[in-house]
């Protein structure tokens, strides 16, 4: 077989994962949300049918030597070709899979499937000893995990390299020092200052049909395409990319409070730019998927807060609001409308966190899943070191594990490594941000928004990021379309920019 040849039979056996997938996330979505309770048994079986096929065609041993045969040849010279770029993203899937032991695959499903039963009533009964058991074996699995797929230095790289590949611990260790060391005074300033934006405003009668109208208005006016994709309402929001022609994204819905479902909604149609524009003709293969978690995340940062919670984007808005919503709103001014969304404040919980606290809860997360992996901190003493984290970085008292270490789904699942890909996320949002107002001109973005008009901010992120799937790490698709590295700078001068003036202080 010539390494054409293999290439072609690599990327033909990568598109029929793709497609296996996808019908994997077409079950998935109706399950969260159309499903009848009583398909859950059912629904089961078809998802682990699925997934076994999937796993048996990505670890094929003749995956193995179509890729020994394309990695050996011409193909892959020049490091950014199409053949290069998918022959090192399916090497990482291949090897990766190919290094876990069947056994341990299997233990792994088992444990964070109780695990994560157990998690849940954990949380609700305020009872950390009963998931306690769990969240050992969970991190001794993950451990096991680690030095099964093989690491250099700490073996939480093992574990991040699941979602943000060719990310270290080192890197994020100083990305987060330096974050921290910045954004705690910046808060204190803050949270400090007398100046308090009314909350208030935003939990009035706002009806659910009117809400999904307005929401819908936005996510079309950023360029979600309803011809490809649908909004639908579920408990836990989330975008389900199923491939080419269809991007499925969910909310949820309170009457009695605005910003709920509204930001939710940008964040998701965020997401769902990323799909919608990945290239078509890639799809099933690395070049059709997304670069990482993390640039993810940076999409949906992007449109919900840096555009969405601007001024720009309500000064276009607001008017419509108000017209919406005309008992909420009718003596509401478009400046107590903007402070109120902006509001920042100290607290316990990670998903009610603004954008200038977000990190922080992060922060302690990343801290504290290392030092578990390494068995530096005890599961038993989780707790206590939550705690004084809490104290330590927020000043706040932690009344319950309800609303302290029980709070994420993700250590129950198996996620360790998960969290940063967060706090990357808004750190990409802000240099993505920051260079397209440079390339685009900033009054005229701002010009652009004040109309309604978001469609070159699309374009340009189209053609930085999305276009590209994965033919870039994350860090080289971040200078390619930033001309820097990451850095956190972008993000604290937005934060600076936006709040100082805000609350009246720095
Ligand atoms: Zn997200």
């Amino acid at each position: 077989m010539t390494p054409t040849d293999a290439y072609a039979e690599l990327v033909r056996r990568s598109k029929e994962v793709g497609v296996l997938n996808s019908c994997a996330a077409v079950l998935g979505w109706d399950q969260q949300t159309y499903m009848p309770t009583s398909g859950a048994g059912l629904r089961g079986e078809q998802m682990a049918l699925l997934a076994a096929l999937a796993h048996q065609k990505v670890t094929d041993p003749k995956v193995g030597d179509l890729l020994a045969a394309v990695e050996g040849s011409d193909l892959v010279r020049e490091p950014e070709s199409d053949a290069a770029a998918n022959a090192r993203e399916l090497r990482r899937t291949y090897d990766r899979a190919a290094k876990l032991p069947q056994a341990l695959v299997e233990e792994l499903a088992r444990v964070t499937t109780q695990a994560q039963q157990a998690w849940q009533a954990a949380k609700a009964g305020n009872d950390f000893p009963t998931f306690r058991p769990w969240l050992e074996k969970v991190v001794a699995l993950k451990y096991e995990e680690a030095g099964a797929v093989g690491f250099t230095g700490h073996p939480y790289n093992a574990l991040i390299d699941e979602y943000e590949p060719g990310t270290t611990v080192a890197e994020l260790k100083e990305l987060f020092a330096g974050l921290t060391r910045e954004l705690v005074p910046l808060i204190r300033k803050i949270t400090d200052s007398p100046k308090r934006p009314d909350r208030s405003i935003l939990h009035h009668d706002y009806p659910v049909d009117r809400q999904k109208v307005f929401a819908e208005a936005a996510a079309v006016a950023f360029g979600f395409d309803f011809t490809a994709g649908r909004l639908d309402t579920t408990a836990h929001p989330f975008c389900s990319g199923f491939g080419p022609g269809d991007c499925r994204i969910t909310t949820r819905y309170n009457a009695r409070s605005f910003p709920d479902a509204f930001f939710g909604v940008l964040h998701e149609t965020g997401h769902a730019l990323y799909e919608q524009n990945l290239p078509a003709e890639h799809f099933g293969t690395p070049l059709g998927a997304a670069c990482s978690f993390g640039i993810h995340e940076s999409q949906s940062r992007l449109w919900e807060n840096q555009v969405g919670r601007g001024r720009p984007f309500w000064d276009h808005f607001f008017p419509r609001l108000r017209q919406t919503f005309p008992t909420a709103l009718a003596k509401v001014s478009p400046d107590a409308f903007h402070f109120a969304v902006n509001d920042v404040r100290l607290s316990l919980i990670r998903v009610e966190a603004d954008e200038a606290t977000y990190n922080l809860h992060i922060a302690l997360r990343f801290e504290l899943e290392l030092a578990l992996l390494t068995g530096d901190l005890l599961v038993g003493d989780l707790p206590a070191a939550w705690n004084e984290r809490v104290k330590a970085l927020l000043g706040l008292d932690v009344p319950d594990d309800t609303r302290g270490c029980l709070q994420d789904i993700h250590w129950s699942f198996g996620g360790i490594g998960y969290f940063p890909t967060y706090t990357l996320g808004n750190l990409y949002a802000s240099q993505l941000m920051a260079a397209a107002r440079k390339d685009l001109g900033p009054a005229a973005v701002d010009a652009d928004f004040r109309r309604g008009e978001f469609q070159p901010l699309k374009s340009w992120l189209t053609d930085r990021v999305h276009r590209h799937g994965q033919r870039y790490r994350a860090g080289d698709l971040c200078r390619r379309a930033t001309g820097e590295p990451l850095s956190p700078r972008p993000f604290l001068s937005y934060l600076n920019e936006k709040y100082c003036p805000l609350y009246g202080v720095c």
